[in-house]
């Protein structure tokens, strides 16, 4: 009980403090047993009508349905609920409309009988109001629409449907007005992919958008048509801040464009047409320009025609070659040139008199019957290179001349003659010159016993001279052809020879070379020595290969004699030695038993220098040999990787000043003469000691390049300057005038190298660099197995 009198205290202090009216009517007259402040403020009145019935406490309102709905509520006992109602109240005793949302509830007793009933209102008269305005405005806008002259619509919600459109907007559109309240984009599928994205910036966003001439088809009459456009879509904002729509408003500026279009175009083709006036001016006073320029080159062509004669002895006059020109029989110079004055040496005095009278000295000469027959016959006439005399300073001068007489013909008549000459002395005395040290050559070729040969042309013509053939056995009258020459040539040289003067043919060089031949007519060996070079066209094809051979016979039987002589003292020095080195190592053997180290000293030192003088005399042995044809190659199969390992256990027990490393090597098998390729190895390793410092590293090393046994002899010497490295494998050829030079040797050992690998079919030949170091290498083919 008390909680309850609690409750009604604290909802009486409540509804005190509530902001919108509260009261409560008792009883079947409806008392006011309680109305709080915002009650008697409704109503205008004072705490007075606490106690008096509704209709006495507030008698402006008994027209009014409230003492009706609470007489409602009272006897049904079902409460009363309106959103929205209108109460007109007193204000300062004048009735004013206001709106309350309110509610009538009946309030029982403990029996569950009615006893009274409740008000609870709230004043909503400004929201009412403000909607009715909106309402308002909104209506306001649609009229406003539809009567605007301009297109305008009213795009509600998001599928943008057509809430409003003015007849210019469906005009614009090009859809029938059935398209109202529907989505904008059925009646215009076609924009809906371009203007959907810029509708809902406008309706998520709550931007404005608007656009300025901006092309956009329509569809008039069944075909769409561009229609320039400048609109914008504006957000609806209601009053809760959300957007319900969107207000298009567009006006169609298509004519304007176009026609603004059509004035830039025009101004456009003005200005073109300007320029092309402008052009054809220009084109006009070219084309006059060049009129006035034809007019002026006739006339000067004119001129010219009148100057013609004058022209033609100006042409006379300036030009470089001599000219002149005589009329009539006397031949009287008419005309004269500096040229032709510089010949006869006169001046220009001698115009107006007779060529006879200038020139005496030319009437008994051939010229002056040629003159004479040019003028008499109309013929024109050539001398070419036509010795004549003239007189210089007193003086007669034979010299030569290209001269031409031309008939001057004048109406069918001869009245004249042109002269021109050229002074060709200096030229015809060159070449007579040149024909004459051809002769002195000739005569020295021949003086000199000297054959000579030729081969002409890409046809390669073979010519010799009657000495050549002389030479080779043959008759000097008969015809020689190059493989006759050649098969008078021992086989093995004619291969080499042909090989030789094809290279040089091919490479342009320079073509030198000896060789034996069995002569013709008697079969007598003879050797002759044949240098030659190649002249090309300058298409590089063979203009002539010209040579000279010499017979060089007693030479070589002179050189065979010194070689004779040479084997056979070396090989009676031979004898000896080898009895002293025998002596040596009888002496040897003894010195080490007593271990005498002073005579084994000096018997190691002997022995060293009779192994040198062997060395040196096998050396001229072999090349005596060589010389005479006595060397023989033994070829056998045999591997170089023993060849190598044999020549490394010989070094390293016999070389101890360098450090000589075997490369190793596979088994390369070879046919070839194993001694004297061994004796190649050796001589080569000599070398690499003889020309490099103490202590410096020897490289030896076979390898396999393209099926062929390539030997290398390293080492870190001297060098070779590329001028000797040339002549290095030469007989008897020596470096000179460097470290090399003053070490002992007789430059044979690379000649008997060279020798012995060109009779394997071999090559050989060094890289060096001088201060760094030589590698000699020679290459054996490996036959195929
Ligand atoms: P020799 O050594 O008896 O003079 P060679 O025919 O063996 O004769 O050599 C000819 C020349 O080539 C030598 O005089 C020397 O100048 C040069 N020559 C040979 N081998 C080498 C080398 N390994 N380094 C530098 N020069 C060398």
């Amino acid at each position: 009980m008390e909680d309850t009198l609690e409750m009604q205290k604290q909802l009486l202090a409540i509804s005190d403090s509530s902001p919108g009216p509260v009261y409560v009517c008792a009883g079947e007259d409806f008392k006011v047993i309680y109305a709080n402040d915002a009650t008697l403020i409704a109503w205008d009145k004072d705490r007075s009508v606490i106690g008096k019935p509704f209709v006495e406490a507030i008698p402006e309102i008994v027209d009014q349905p409230y003492s009706g709905l609470l007489k409602q509520v009272y006897t049904t006992g079902i409460a009363f609920f309106s959103e929205q109602e209108r109460a007109d109240l007193p204000v300062n005793g004048v009735l004013q409309t206001f709106h309350y949302k309110f509610s009538y509830q009946p309030l029982k007793n403990n029996e569950g009988d009615i006893w009274a009933v409740l008000c609870v209102a709230t004043d909503v008269t400004e929201l009412v109001m403000a909607r009715k305005q909106v309402e308002l405005t909104n209506s306001n806008l649609r009229s406003m629409i539809m009567q605007s002259p301009v297109a305008m619509a009213i795009l509600i919600g998001a599928d943008y449907i057509i809430q409003v459109a003015n007849t210019p907007m469906f005009k614009l559109w090009g859809i029938p007005s059935e398209f109202l309240n529907r989505p904008v984009f059925e009646g215009l599928k076609h924009l809906k992919a371009n203007f959907e994205p810029l509708l809902d910036k406008v309706y998520y966003k709550g931007e404005t958008v608007s656009f300025e001439e901006l092309p956009i088809e329509f569809p008039r009459d069944g075909v769409f048509e561009t229609s320039f456009v400048n609109f914008s879509y504006q957000p609806i904002i209601e009053l809760d801040g959300s957007t319900s729509g969107i207000l298009v408003v567009a006006i169609d500026v298509t004519s304007q464009v176009l026609s603004r279009r059509k004035i830039e175009q025009a101004e456009l083709k003005t200005q073109r047409i300007n320029e092309e006036l402008t052009n054809s001016n220009e084109e006009l006073s070219v084309a006059n320009e060049e009129l006035v320029s034809v007019q002026a080159n006739l006339q000067s062509t004119i001129n010219k025609l009148h100057e013609s004669q004058t022209r033609f002895f100006g042409m006379i006059k300036s030009s470089p070659v001599a000219m002149a020109l005589t009329m009539g029989e006397d031949f009287i110079f008419e005309e004269i040139n500096e040229a032709m004055l510089e010949i006869i040496n006169r001046d220009s005095s001698v115009k107006g008199k007779s060529i006879f009278e200038v020139l005496p000295e030319l009437k008994e000469q051939p010229v002056a019957d040629i003159l004479r027959q040019a003028f008499y016959t109309g013929k024109e006439y050539k001398l070419l290179e036509e010795p004549t005399m003239l007189i210089h300073e007193g003086q007669l001068q034979f010299g030569y001349y290209n001269i031409t007489y031309k008939p001057v013909v004048e109406n069918g008549t001869v009245t004249g003659v042109m002269h021109s000459a050229v002074d060709v002395t200096e030229h015809v005395n060159s070449r007579k010159k040149a024909e004459d040290a051809e002769e002195d050559l000739r005569l020295a070729i021949e003086s000199a016993e000297l054959g000579t040969w030729s081969i002409e042309g890409p046809e390669r013509k073979f010519r010799t001279s009657a000495r050549f053939k002389e030479i080779f056995g043959f008759d000097p009258d008969e015809e020689l052809s190059y493989d006759k020459a050649m098969m008078q040539i021992p086989e093995d040289h004619r291969i080499r020879v042909d090989r030789e003067a094809n290279a040089s043919m091919s490479l342009g060089e320079p073509f030198s070379t000896e060789y034996p031949l069995s002569r013709f007519n008697d079969g007598k060996l003879r050797w002759v020595r044949s240098v030659g070079k190649p002249a090309f066209y300058s298409d590089d094809t063979l203009n002539t290969f010209t040579g000279v051979i010499h017979d060089i016979t007693e030479q070589k039987l002179d050189e065979q004699r010194k070689n004779d002589f040479i084997g056979m003292v070396s090989h009676e020095l031979k004898t000896p030695l080898t009895s002293m080195n025998g002596y040596i190592q009888i002496l040897h053997g003894k010195a080490a038993k007593t271990s005498d180290s002073f005579n084994i000293g000096i018997l190691e030192k002997a022995r060293n220098q009779v192994n040198k003088m062997t060395t040196m005399i096998n050396g001229f042995l072999n090349v005596s040999r060589l010389e005479s044809g006595k060397i023989h190659i033994n070829k056998q199969i045999f591997d170089m990787a023993d060849l190598m390992k044999e020549t490394e256990d010989e070094t390293l027990a016999t070389i101890s000043s360098h450090r000589v490393y075997f490369h190793p090597v596979i088994s390369t098998i070879v046919n070839a003469d194993r001694d004297k390729i061994g004796q190649v190895i050796n001589n080569l390793l000599s070398n690499a000691v003889k020309y490099s410092p103490s202590d410096t590293t020897i490289q030896v090393a076979c390898v396999t390049d393209n099926g062929n046994a390539v030997v290398s002899v390293r080492d870190e010497g001297i060098g070779i300057q590329i001028l000797d490295i040339d002549k290095l494998f030469r007989r008897y050829y020596r470096v000179e005038g460097n470290p090399a030079s003053a070490i002992g040797g007789f430059g044979i050992g690379l000649y008997l190298c060279e020798e012995i690998i060109n009779r394997h079919n071999g090559k050989i030949w060094v890289e060096s660099e001088i201060g760094k170091g030589s590698t000699f290498y020679f290459s054996l083919s490996i036959p195929i197995t």
